[in-house]
This record gives C-alpha cells, structure tokens and sequence, in this order.
C-alpha cells in the first residue's frame, strides 16, 4: 500500500471505520478533556512515542485524519495543523528562527507573511533579507553563515513570478557552512500537494491555506504545515509550546474537501487556463500573467517542476484605464466577487494594487487584477468579463470625449 497514488490517498487517507461504528467518515470530536480509566493508563498515554490522545490541543481524531492525509498526499514525513494558513506561516517560521539568524525571503511571498518577518521576527532578532524571485543560483552569494531560512512562494502572491525553486534550494544549500541547520520552506498553496512535489525538490518545510483548495467551499479558516523527517518534530514541538491547533469542526471540513480536490482542482485548472487565454487575446488586456500560458516568461520552470496550475492569476489591463474605469470594470461584474481569500467553488476578482515589495516590484502596464475562477459555467464567465470589459471600456471613452 505504499505506492497509493493522489486520487486514492484523498479518498482513503486518514479513515478509520472500525473505530468509528463502520461510519465513512472520522465524526467530529467535538472536546477539550479526554477522560482515562486510571492513573496506570494516564501514565502510559503521557509516555514518549505513545498515540494515545491526551488534550485537544495537542491532536484529537480529526487532527490526525487530516494531517495524516495531507502528509502522505504531499509525501513529507508529517504535517500540523493550525487554526488558518498565516497561522501555518508564522508557526513555522518562528519554529526555525532564533535571535541572531539571517533569513532570505522571496520578495514575492504571500503578504502578510513577510510582515511577520518584518513585524514579528526582526522584533526578536532575526536579519531579514528579502531577495528577487529571478535568484536562481545566485542566491549562493546571498547566504551568510548564520543564515537558517530560504522562504519562498511560486508562483509569487498576486504577480505570479515564477522562482527556479530546485535550483535556489540546492544552491543556497551547497553555499551554507552547515547545510542541516539551512532549511528551504515553500508557502506550496497555489502549487497544491497535487501540482507540486515539495518533498521530492529538496524542500524541507511545505506550508498551505487549507482555507483555499483544500477545504474548497470558502466556508473555514484552515492552515497547515507539511514537513520532512528532520525537520517535523522540531515543528510540532514549537506548535505545542505556541498553543497552535485547529477546530475539530474544521478539522472535518478540511478533510471533507480533500476528498474532492483532485477533481475540483482539475477541473478548475483547465477552466482558469480557458479564461487566461480568453483574457490575453482581449484589446482591453495588456498582459496575463500565468505561468501555465506558454508567453509567460515562468513558463519553462513552471512547465519542468510542477503538473498543473491553480485556477488564481493575474491580468495587467491596458494602460489607458483609469482607477475610476478599472473600478467600473470590477463593480460591473455579477459572478466574480469583489473579496480576498480563493480556493473556493465560486470566481473572484481582486485588485493588485500597492503590492509590498522591497527589490522587485512588478511593474505592470495598466492596473492589476487577480482572478479566481470556479466552477460556474464557462460561457457565463466570458459574457459577464465581456459585458464588464465593455462597460470600463464606454466609461473611459466618455471621458475622452468629455475632454
Ligand atoms: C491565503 C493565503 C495564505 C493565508 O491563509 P489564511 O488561511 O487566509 O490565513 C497564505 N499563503 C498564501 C499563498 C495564501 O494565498
């Protein structure tokens, strides 16, 4: 059973029927107090390498249904769950730090990740550099020997740069004075565990929004960090000493939508690609920026390290529309939501603007716009782009004339 594939590990993984009256599903185990017998079976459940669960915070069945499944579905040696993905973020990123270190980030992370480097690790004593995603091999010259982290993203937050993440990984690696002591840790949520394989890149640390493709509805906040061997125990330990845990209701969304992500991520992918290109090939449109288009210029590494892509991009409008046409274009839309956060069924639509970036700003043509796309009908999407592009469209010649 050790060569179970992806599909059949988010059906299988962390089921358990004959614990549970022969029910599918690992019920809810909603609780804080776990009761024993006797002091004699107390003892034993507080011994090292005991299973047994002792406090809700520390595990309960729903915590291990769905970390189990995650770990094995992304292939790293364990995973931890946490009440929502910064929360995976920050866990993990403090868990590896100490007053003194130096850390790279990718300039391109997840934003309110690198404010936790800036905001919370800098407050404590860690250096925190920030480099371009087009590193490469270059980031060799970059580490220092205090250097403990690389933290990356790619495709990048909201402007979706690609980063050559095996070859920064095995590069920064080779450079550093102890290479056990310098871990790469990936936020893989756009990448998913399906899209692409952390574990087999060198990678140590993979961290994801269970809020977005893993829970899927848009209905619970869920973050989770998958590890390797090495690195795991130290993880979960600081998780514990933080407090960091997940609601068993949670618990069982998350696991409920692992069920189902191979199929809606597939199946999301294709329709995300189906409206990128539609997009590119608008006059309105300057640029799309999405890493599965073959004009992307993340293409070939996105095309050699990962097997699909997320239905989440960006677009660049042409530069003639201004902030009130842009805004027209957003108001005008019916089935793509003006809000944060995706993964979900339903599309959305969320401006890019004021990205915080230190080294390598995006630069974009006109305005910036991040699309999610659902699974609502495809021709419905087009028309509703359509009928909102032409609205921007009449607003911004209205006001030429009006000039
Ligand atoms: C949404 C997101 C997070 C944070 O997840 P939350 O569950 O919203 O806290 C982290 N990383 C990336 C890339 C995200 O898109």
């Amino acid at each position: 059973m050790t060569t179970r594939k992806p599909d059949t590990i988010m059906a299988h993984g962390g089921r358990d029927p004959n614990a549970h009256h022969g029910f599918v599903n690992v019920p809810v185990h909603r609780g804080s107090t776990i009761l024993f017998p006797s002091v004699a079976a107390w003892r034993a459940a507080k011994q090292p390498g005991s299973d047994a669960y002792v406090y809700t915070r520390i595990g309960n069945p729903n915590s291990r249904a769905f970390e189990q499944t995650v770990a094995a579905l992304e292939g790293g040696a364990g995973a931890i769950a946490t009440c929502s993905g910064l929360a995976a973020l920050s866990t993990a990123l403090s868990a590896l730090t100490s007053a003194g270190d130096h850390i790279l980030v990718a300039d391109t992370v997840y934003g309110p990740g690198r404010a936790y480097c800036e905001k919370v690790l800098m407050r404590m004593g860690v250096e925190v550099e920030f480099i371009a995603p087009d590193v490469g091999t270059a980031i060799a010259s970059r580490v220092k020997p205090n250097t403990t982290l690389v933290y990356l993203e790619a495709p990048g937050s909201h402007s979706f740069e690609m980063i050559d993440l095996p070859a920064v990984t095995n590069a920064a690696k080779a450079a550093a004075a102890d290479p056990g002591r310098l871990r790469v840790m990936v936020d893989n949520t756009w990448g998913t565990p399906l899209f692409f394989r952390t574990f087999e890149h060198g990678i140590d640390v993979s961290v994801h929004a269970g809020t977005k493709y893993m829970v899927g509805h848009s209905d619970v906040m869920l973050g989770v960090i998958v590890a390797n061997a090495a690195t795991e125990p130290e993880i979960r330990r600081f998780a514990h000493l933080q407090g960091v845990c997940a609601s068993p209701d949670d618990l069982f969304l998350g696991l409920r939508g692992l069920r189902t992500m191979g199929v809606r991520l597939r199946e999301q992918s294709q329709r995300g690609l189906a409206i990128a290109e539609w997009l590119a090939a608008r006059p309105e449109v300057a640029r799309v920026r999405h890493p599965a288009l073959p004009s992307d210029p993340g293409h070939a590494i996105w095309k050699r390290d990962f097997t699909g892509a997320a239905s989440l991009f960006a677009i660049e409008l042409d530069g003639r529309y201004n902030l009130a046409a842009t805004d027209r274009f957003i108001d005008s839309l019916q089935y793509f939501g003006l809000g944060a956060s995706w993964g979900g069924f339903e599309s959305l639509v969320y401006p890019g603007d004021d990205l915080p970036r230190a080294v390598a700003p995006p630069q974009p043509a006109g305005r910036m716009l991040r699309f999610h796309i659902g699974l609502e009908d495809l021709d419905d999407l087009k028309d509703d782009l359509n009928q909102a592009l032409g609205q921007m469209h009449a607003l911004s010649q209205g006001a030429d004339a009006a000039e």
